[in-house]
């Protein structure tokens, strides 16, 4: 057990499904399930009103959601989400890593939305109260895990632009198999010129369903040119480095040093890109967060002063970048295969996520 001071938690009343999936249905779904395509059978729920303040604490059976063609969300994309995991470790336990800076996270989201904040004691008691109903949905084979997807939306019935005066906050799970099948494989990056993700105050910061929407095209320019994901420049210049889709950017110095693009308020703040930095920061890394330039990335990749580069997120935790194109280059990393400094941090994370390695951060917290 763990002895850190645990935050407050709120209570959820369990109304269990009647018809939850049977065991052997539920092992053959998990046993290797495509991202984000198998959810479990319940999912926590509390709903929001001007009026009422946060009511109803609930985990309920998963099943569709009933919403009126004039719900506010549907037209304005009054949206936000946030993505954690529940990792089994080898006794069994359960656990999840920083869930209060995911709690924090949300509710700047909300504040940026015009969402109702939520506190850290409803986040964090909907997703304990969901995966202690769902715990036989916790996977228990190497880098697996649940993936929760908290999310919330404005729910009014009403196409009046204006805050929406009702909300629904839900929490969904999923098993999810290790992200790369057949072993931590480099992808290749497409740096987007024409179209940007966000711009100086916009919502870059928060996470939204709608700068989603606005990296799709840009994702599917970069499937056209062969590459797996998209970089993003920022808006002002079209010359500053930003961040891809989904996952924060990081580079790798010949001489040791790291660096990755500062929080300039278009950024997505990480909490793999904190972990990171603190990581690299206790192995004797000098990690600056700054203002980096495709010139200098590029310069950096032909003279060798820039060694290895990567990218970070919850879902995938660390990739390796092996390739960088763009209107007008198309180069590889160093040799293009994963770097010593990438993989080194990559199994230091996920050792401490699954429990073997000491949390000494106090990272992790227990759910079940
Ligand atoms: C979620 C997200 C990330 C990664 O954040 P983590 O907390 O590390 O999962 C990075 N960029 C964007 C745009 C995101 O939405």
């Amino acid at each position: 057990m763990s002895t850190t001071s645990t935050p407050a938690t709120s209570t959820f009343e369990i109304r269990r499904s009647d018809t939850p999936v049977p065991a052997a249905e539920r092992a053959e779904a998990m046993a290797a399930p495509t991202f984000g395509t198998v959810f479990t059978d319940h999912m926590a729920r509390v709903s929001w009103s001007l009026a009422d303040g946060w009511h109803d604490r609930r985990v309920e059976k998963y099943g569709p959601l009933l919403l009126d063609p004039a719900t506010a969300v549907l037209h304005y994309a009054q949206e936000i989400f946030e993505g954690l995991k529940a990792y089994r470790h080898a006794d069994g336990s359960v656990w999840t890593f920083r869930p209060s800076a995911n709690a924090a996270r949300f509710a700047r989201s909300a504040h940026r939305l015009a969402l109702p904040e939520l506190t850290e004691a409803d986040f964090l008691g909907a997703i304990t109260a969901l995966v202690s109903t769902d715990v036989d949905w916790v996977p228990s084979g190497e880098e697996t895990s649940l993936y929760l997807r908290p999310f919330m939306y404005g729910s009014e019935r009403f196409l009046g632009v204006r805050p929406s005066l009702e909300a629904e906050f839900l929490v969904i799970a999923s098993p999810v198999g290790p992200y790369f099948a057949h072993g931590v494989q480099p992808v290749s990056i497409w740096v987007a010129q024409d179209y940007h993700r966000v711009g100086a105050g916009g919502t870059g910061a928060a996470k939204c369903g709608g700068n989603y929407a606005a990296s799709l095209l840009p994702q599917q320019e970069a499937y056209g040119h062969g590459c797996e994901q998209v970089c993003f420049l920022d808006a002002a210049t079209n010359s500053v480095l930003e961040e891809l889709g989904g996952m924060n950017v990081f580079l790798v110095h010949a001489d040791g040093s790291v660096s990755t693009p500062e929080l300039t308020g278009s950024i997505l703040e990480g909490v793999t890109r904190s972990s990171v930095i603190r990581l690299l920061t206790d192995a004797g890394h000098e990690v600056s967060e700054r203002r980096i330039t495709l010139a200098e990335l590029l310069g950096g990749l032909a003279d060798g002063s820039v060694a290895e580069v990567f990218a970070c997120g919850t879902a995938a935790v660390i990739t390796p970048i092996g390739r960088l194109a763009g209107e007008g280059f198309d180069t590889t990393v160093a040799d293009g295969a994963a770097g010593g400094v990438t993989m080194r941090v990559r199994a230091e994370l996920t050792d401490i996520q699954y429990g073997r390695a000491t949390d000494r951060h106090g990272w992790l917290h227990r759910l079940v």
